[in-house]
């Protein structure tokens, strides 16, 4: 239900509805006396002061849930509202059902839930987004903001299809979109950054080694044959898993889900530097709180708490209040002393080094700039650049057009924040040839030169026909994009080369 929907809502607030036969009445305690054949009161009565405050929120809740539902009825609240309703602005404390103002909901949280135990800490806006799904105000079709805003901004690519075929991946953008309702001008880029955020962490989690017995996601593009073709398209979903976020949300596939979200927060890691600060696998932290709390509460909507998923949540939940920081660290450093070794093996020596860089000029001068080309030139020019600059790979392979578009010319002269740190080599070159800026450590920006050989090919990659031609996904904003709205890996390029050398010498 939408703000200001909230006509036709009355607000009782000293009725109540019947958990049995949803009636609502004056003295809900007598009433619910006439239902002592169901076991529930049966267990009440048993005691010597009966207190039916449980069941009568109970009740309560399912009645409010209806009235939501229908966007028509009565809500019954605690408390009398003071000013204007809405609805939206209620829902039932997950705890005790009460419907309780969101705003207000943390502290009658804490207090409501101190004589438990087994408590599981809960942030304030999980509990409202909890409590948001719960009442239904997160519907499973898209809200007119989300259909309005959000869904039109996201490019149509996989990880927007992902993400808009899950429930859950849906309920979340549609948190963040109600978060930010104030602030019109970002609130759909915070949406969609999130909602793509977490379809990628779904994509990667379908690509778990449990889930291909084969092979990881590391292992990719294991290409020993060097049959030359570059794989980009890791990321593109098979057709026969379909499994969404709902599936992998469960203790058992906790390994699963930190590995895919280090894979996805943290892609370009090649240093110690990025890993000390592994911010977006905090920030997949806090999404995925809220996914579970999510499913949580799609699950006790429709059920009980005791159901063994809802449970499996909570467990869930406690696994990574304990594990999350301490194992993310852990899983990046095993996926950066891997990379490492792979890029020593990788890495040719100063012999090949200067055999290989013969190749690829022969190879950036004369290859033909055509669609069937695009790849193999993609290749070229990322191990091309990275072996002339020895930049670090995520650097080189993450250069976006615009920086491209925005490159120096020799006569624009070096500005001064490059200028420091230049040695009188480099300083020489950056006179002398092309370069694009790139942040580098610590966001600083720094130079990529451009081999005068890799121009021609660079220009064709940057093209809009070249990209059109070749299939790029329009609005891929990567000088070297693969098939999806993503960029194609350096190390990758560099190892295609390597075998690419290896067969001109037999033949
Ligand atoms: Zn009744
Ligand atoms: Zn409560």
């Amino acid at each position: 239900m939408n703000q200001g929907q909230s006509r036709g809502v009355r607000i009782y607030d000293n009725r109540h509805a019947c958990y049995f036969c949803e009636k609502v009445v004056l003295h809900i305690k007598e009433h619910l006396k006439t239902h002592r054949n169901q076991d529930m009161v049966k267990d009440i009565l048993k005691s010597d002061q009966p207190n039916f405050t449980s069941l009568r929120k109970f009740g309560d809740d399912r009645h409010n849930r209806k009235c939501v539902e229908k966007k028509q009825g009565e809500i019954i609240l605690a408390r009398r509202p003071k000013g204007k309703f809405d609805v939206t602005d209620y829902g039932p404390c997950p705890n005790c059902r009460e419907w309780v103002m969101l705003d207000h909901l943390k502290l009658h949280y804490r207090h409501c839930q101190s004589h438990e135990k087994n408590t599981v800490k809960m942030r304030r806006k999980d509990l409202v987004f909890q409590a948001q799904v719960l009442a239904g105000h997160l519907k499973d079709e898209p809200s007119s903001l989300m259909s309005k805003e959000v869904l039109p901004i996201m490019t149509r690519d996989v990880m927007s299809q992902t993400a808009q075929n899950d429930p859950l991946v849906m309920a979340l953008g549609e948190s963040w979109l109600r978060r930010n309702r104030g602030n019109v001008e970002k609130r759909k880029y915070y949406a969609s950054s999130r909602m793509r955020l977490c379809a990628r962490l779904l994509l990667a989690l379908r690509d778990t080694k449990s889930n291909k017995d084969e092979k990881t996601y590391l292992e990719e593009g294991d290409d020993d044959e060097g049959d030359g073709d570059v794989k980009c398209e890791a990321l593109v979903p098979k057709a026969d898993d379909s499994k969404g976020l709902w599936h992998y949300l469960k203790p058992n596939h906790f390994d699963d889900i930190v590995l895919a979200a280090i894979k996805c927060a943290i892609p370009n890691a090649d240093d110690e530097d990025d890993l000390l600060a592994p911010s977006n696998a905090i920030m997949l932290k806090y999404d995925l709180h809220r996914l579970i709390n999510s499913k949580w509460a799609m699950i006790v909507k429709n059920g009980s708490a005791d159901d063994e998923e809802a449970k499996n949540c909570k467990t869930l939940l406690a696994l990574m209040d304990l594990e999350w920081e301490e194992r993310v660290t852990r899983f990046a450093r095993l996926v950066l002393a891997r990379r490492k070794y792979e890029y020593k093996n990788e890495l040719p020596s100063p012999k090949d080094i200067e055999q290989i860089t013969k190749y690829l000029r022969k190879e950036l001068d004369h290859l033909e700039l055509v669609a069937d080309n695009f790849r193999r030139l993609v290749a070229l020019c990322q191990a091309r650049i990275l072996l002339y600059n020895k930049r670090r790979s995520g650097e080189v392979e993450t250069i976006k057009l615009q920086f491209y578009a925005s490159r120096s010319k020799p006569s624009d002269g070096i500005d001064e924040s490059l200028e420091s740190d230049l040695s009188p080599v480099e300083k020489h070159l950056l006179e002398s040839q092309e370069f694009l800026r790139v942040r580098g450590k610590r966001g600083r920006p720094v130079p990529v030169i451009i081999p005068p050989d890799a121009k021609r090919a660079l220009a064709f990659l940057a093209s809009v026909e070249g990209r059109r031609s070749s299939g790029i996904v329009e609005g891929n904003p990567y000088l070297f994009p693969n098939s999806v709205n993503h960029y194609a890996r350096a190390y990758e390029s560099l190892r295609f080369v390597c075998g690419g050398t290896r067969s001109t010498r037999t033949t």
